[in-house]
């Protein structure tokens, strides 16, 4: 019955089409050349925020590996997960080259979290909650994976006119960025959304960058602007905050 609800918060559709596109990953040029191109963004946003070498990472929703990779390259102990066996494939013999420290598994992150709970250092999720039905658990499970003070990254697409014409028509429609049908409109999270799941969870937030696309340059730059694609990093308080936490709170 676990198991059940646990593999429901999956949509296989979109499993499928991952799949589809898998063995492109690390091409630089194709449907993924977007999260080619953001990727030392994110990595600059989160190594601003801790240093990783040493700790123990587990990336959710890893796809081909490409932020999984740049992180072990910094020195973490990677576990990368994701539901897509074909994205794993991929990024196992990518790896081959890289010979870099990752533990590639397919398993949901709920399952994960059970069995491995408070194990992380640091937990990323990016670019996957607006690809799963109910992304509020998957913010959960990340909470219970990190160690208490330990730190999460996610990112998603923000809900607006603006992101719908930038990362629907513009992306998908106008400059042919990404295969129609990559995003649906409805899954996309506003930062005021993700912020209440994270605070149902337990987690605090500590800051938002957006990433926002330059129509002139085709360039991502880092920035205040959340409207479309954003980076929002959260940290789990440390035993002692949520005791005394729990306490206020009941009083
Ligand atoms: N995080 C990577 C890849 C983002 S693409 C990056 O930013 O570079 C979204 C990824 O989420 C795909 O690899 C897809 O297979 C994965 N995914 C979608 N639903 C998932 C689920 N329920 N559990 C784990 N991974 C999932």
């Amino acid at each position: 019955m676990q198991q059940d609800t646990q593999m429901n918060n999956v949509d296989e559709l979109e499993i499928k089409k991952f799949e589809a596109l898998a063995a492109r990953w690390w091409d630089p040029n194709s449907e993924f050349k977007p999260l080619h191109e953001i990727n030392p963004l994110r990595m600059r946003f989160l190594t601003e925020n801790v240093n990783l070498a040493g700790k123990r990472v587990v990336d959710i929703g890893c796809g081909g590996g490409i932020l999984a990779e740049a992180m072990a390259r910094q020195g973490a102990n990677v576990v990368a997960i994701d539901m897509a066996e074909a994205s794993l494939s991929v990024a196992r013999l990518h790896q081959l080259e890289s010979k870099l420290d990752i533990d590639y598994r397919r398993i949901p992150a709920e399952e994960l979290a059970k069995a491995e709970a408070g194990q992380f250092d640091v937990v990323t999720c990016l670019e996957m909650l607006e690809h799963v039905p109910d992304p509020s658990a998957i913010v959960s499970a990340c909470y219970q994976l990190v160690k208490p003070g330990g730190h999460v990254l996610f990112s998603t697409i923000n809900r607006n006119p603006k992101s719908y014409l930038f990362a629907v028509l513009g992306a998908e429609y106008i400059l042919n960025l990404l295969p129609r049908g990559t995003h649906d409109y409805a899954k996309f999270i506003r930062p005021s959304e993700l912020a209440s799941w994270a605070r149902d969870a337990g987690l605090e937030l500590l800051q938002q960058r957006g990433m926002s696309y330059n129509l002139l340059s085709k360039r991502y730059s880092l920035g205040s602007d959340l409207d479309v694609n954003y980076l929002a990093y959260y940290r789990r308080p440390t035993l002692e905050e949520e005791t005394t936490q729990t306490k206020s709170s009941g009083e």
